[in-house]
């Protein structure tokens, strides 16, 4: 895979595009995380994702489909 890298006006832009998905990819990993309250028990905790867009209340265990790196798609 390393070998397969693209220089030249291709990097370029891709440099620019690293930047920002880094930065985005930082604001999903802070929400992942962050804690949320379970609408099912009201306990505010850190939730479990079982899988891509499954995710579990520690505290009563309830399962629910979220978003894929965060267990609401919300907006703050
Ligand atoms: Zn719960």
């Amino acid at each position: 895979m390393g070998r397969t890298k693209v220089v030249g006006i291709a990097g370029r832009f891709g440099a620019r595009y690293g930047a920002s998905v880094r930065k985005k990819w930082k604001e999903v990993m802070e929400r992942r995380y962050a804690k949320y309250t379970c609408p099912y028990c009201g306990t505010v905790t850190r939730m479990k994702r079982i899988s891509v867009g499954i995710w579990q209340c520690p505290k009563c265990g309830t399962t629910w489909a979220g978003a894929a790196y965060t267990p609401w798609s919300i907006e703050h």
